[in-house]
């Protein structure tokens, strides 16, 4: 195997209060964490790609109900389910991404699509949606993206001009946005992050997880990121570039750029949330503000780790 290789997931910042939590739902998580951080650690130990494990591990986060993405995404002001994914890989800084697309049951698979089979990087609505027919993409209905809880979060706030964004000050925030970051065994970086939003958006409101720079980066010069949090907040701090730039011309390591990002410059703006990232020499870091972020963790030769909380 040519070097060490690595993988870290989330599911979000927007974790249950340590006081809502019990040891059944938690249970749940862990449960669902391993299972996508498993699937992305095959692949890497197999020698394959690290677009091909963060694409592989976003989409058994995606098929939970458990967080905010694909299966599980939150309502908008219409009663509708709309998702954005974007996904980079840092060899050639190729990337791709999608916005407001509704019924497609993995959206950083057409995601992966846009990077690799169109001459775009970020397609959006309808335009996305067509684009989805060309790939023959089969729709799901209204029925597969349904959870009763969810629902109830959106009739708590239905009509308002209140939303709801997935983290941990908030009632009810018991959903997150899903994230990957690998570095394979070839020294090649990749990161994928995919999400319902925030419950009751409206007006075609696009956070930061679909914008290349802002929620989602990577380059093996520097590092891959995927971010949780206040989306707002991460567009104006552009983030995951952020903790790259810091690396690149401050040459701060990938430890200490990622949690000044965090724990410094996203704080003096507002922001809360986390992100995890790695290098490409296997280095993980996972920084959140807030009380806990859905994470888990293994490099090769490890044994992974799965935490809540601090
Ligand atoms: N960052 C996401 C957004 O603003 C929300 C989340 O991380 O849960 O759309």
């Amino acid at each position: 195997m040519a070097q060490n290789f690595s993988i870290a997931i989330h599911g979000g910042a927007g974790t249950l209060l340590k006081g809502q939590m019990t040891a059944e739902k938690e249970t749940a998580y862990k449960n669902a964490l391993q299972l996508a951080l498993d699937v992305g650690y095959a692949i890497l130990e197999n020698e394959g790609t690290s677009v091909d494990a963060v694409e592989a591990a976003v989409r058994v986060l995606e098929d939970s109900p458990l967080f905010n993405a694909g299966k599980g995404s939150v309502f908008t002001a219409e009663g509708t389910h709309e998702m954005d994914a974007a996904i980079m890989e840092g060899k050639h800084l190729k990337a791709g991404a999608v916005s407001l697309i509704t019924g497609i049951k993995n959206p950083v698979s057409l995601a992966r699509d846009v990077m690799e089979k169109s001459e775009h990087v970020f397609l959006a609505g309808e335009g996305a949606m067509q684009f989805a027919q060309t790939q023959g993409y089969e729709l799901q209905d209204k029925a597969y993206f349904y959870d009763e809880l969810r629902y109830q979060q959106w009739q708590d706030i239905k009509g308002s001009d209140a939303f709801q964004l997935d983290h941990s000050v908030k009632k009810n925030s018991k959903f997150g946005t899903v994230g990957a970051v690998a570095c394979d065994a070839f020294g090649n970086i990749a990161a994928a992050t995919s999400t319902g939003g925030m419950t009751n958006k409206k007006w075609g409101r696009v956070g930061d997880s679909p914008m290349i720079g802002a929620g989602n980066y990577a380059n093996n010069k520097t590092c891959a990121v995927s971010c949780t949090g206040s989306g707002e907040y991460f567009i104006r701090g552009v983030v995951a570039y952020d903790v790259s730039c810091l690396m690149e011309y401050k040459n701060l390591s990938l430890q200490d750029a990622a949690a000044k990002v965090v724990k410094e410059r996203l704080l003096e703006i507002g922001g809360d949330g986390g992100l995890i990232a790695v290098d490409a020499k296997g280095n993980i870091a996972m920084p959140f503000n807030t009380e806990g972020m859905y994470r888990g963790s293994r490099k090769n030769g490890g044994s992974a780790e799965i935490k809540i909380y601090k």
